[in-house]
């Protein structure tokens, strides 16, 4: 990773680095970050007489070795001082809360429109809303790209930026030009690498934040951070990771939850944590403790699915989506303990 001594090099420069890398086999990858524009060496990168002449370039301030399967996403990167901002949140100063319907009912927009505001009144910063839905059984409403509309035109009328999950690289494109300002990569597809490759791509020149899910089936923490790696080697480290629940399901529970290891990731990446209790737990009753938790581990947010009218929802809302009462009751609380938390319970800011 090449630190400049400026914010950014200019055309000129770039070519000089690129011209010296390509000599080695490797490629210079431009990370935008919110302060400087850093600049990844793509390859191996451990040819001394490559760093020696990269390193004696008089606007070089350093090359940063990170031996690590993820040297953007690790803690140490230079990226650590990366500000991801979205819904007027810097994350890590305040608590960012997404929130809205699983999925949207093309057939009934105004449940979304409702919900829409009804989240916003609530304190959330983001809308969520299912477009595109993956579903376990291949008969169950997959979504509609109508769905697109409804986000859209929740979002110009809450001014709230808007989440969706993107399936197939098709809809990368389609989710972007609609406005789409958080794209969401499920759990089902957080090892899909092409899709990952494409999303990262998608991004590279945008302020697009990524919300990427805990797999299911995900080992150990370092292919989940891999996987955020893969996006942001396209120059894009606008990710925020996911918990949502693992396998095996504790019984009663959707799935495992796994707001737990929280501190885990936040010892080996700088990547913000955004707790989806929802789809861990997988019933609204219990929805409320699982966020507390979450955020009592050190969770710089919490991705909640809520409904006006939950048992009229289609897709996980019947069963999952909390009231906008219980969310606002989420969110006065999660601030709380969060303040709590950054002040070791002394009441005042840290
Ligand atoms: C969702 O957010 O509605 C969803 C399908 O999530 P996950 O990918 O975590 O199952
Ligand atoms: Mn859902």
């Amino acid at each position: 990773m090449i630190l400049p001594k400026s914010h950014r090099l200019t055309p000129e420069q770039v070519a000089e680095i690129t011209a010296i890398a390509g000599e080695f086999g490797c490629k210079i990858q431009p990370i935008i970050g919110a302060v400087r524009t850093i600049y990844a060496i793509v390859g191996d990168e451990r040819d001394e007489l490559m760093i020696n002449r990269l390193e004696g370039l008089d606007y070089v301030e350093r090359i940063d070795r990170i031996q690590s399967p993820f040297k953007l996403m690790d803690r140490r990167s230079d990226l650590a001082s990366h500000r991801i901002k979205i819904g007027g949140v810097t994350l890590g100063e305040e608590l960012l809360v997404v929130a809205g319907q699983c999925t949207i009912d093309p057939k009934n927009p105004n449940f979304f429109y409702e919900t829409a505001a009804a989240v916003k009144e609530a304190g959330a910063h983001v809308l969520r809303g299912g477009v595109w839905k993956p579903r376990t059984n291949p008969y169950s409403f997959q979504g509609d790209v109508k769905s697109l509309d409804i986000l859209m035109e929740a979002s110009r009328r809450t001014g709230l930026p808007v989440d969706a999950e993107v399936m197939e690289e098709e809809h990368i494109g389609v989710a972007l030009a609609a406005g789409v300002n958080m794209l969401q990569v499920g759990a089902r597809n957080a090892l899909n690498y092409s899709l990952l490759r494409a999303i990262g791509k998608a991004v590279a020149e945008r302020d697009t934040v990524v919300l990427l899910k805990r797999g299911l089936h995900m080992g150990p923490l370092n292919e989940f951070i891999s996987a955020a790696e893969y996006i942001a080697a396209f120059g894009n480290p606008n990710i925020l990771l996911c918990p949502r629940g693992t396998a095996p399901t504790l019984d009663g529970y959707r799935n495992h939850p796994d707001e737990s290891i929280t501190p885990l990731l936040k010892e080996k990446t700088w990547a913000p944590v955004v707790v989806d209790p929802s789809h861990s737990v997988g019933k609204a009753s219990y929805v409320p403790a699982c966020a507390l938790a979450a955020v009592a581990y050190g969770a710089d947010g919490l991705c909640i699915e809520a409904h006006v009218s939950p048992n009229q929802g289609i897709g996980d809302d019947p069963k999952q989506a909390v009231t906008p009462d219980v969310l606002k009751q989420i969110i006065g609380q999660a601030r709380q303990l969060w303040t709590l938390r950054r002040t070791g319970g002394k009441g005042e800011k840290a």
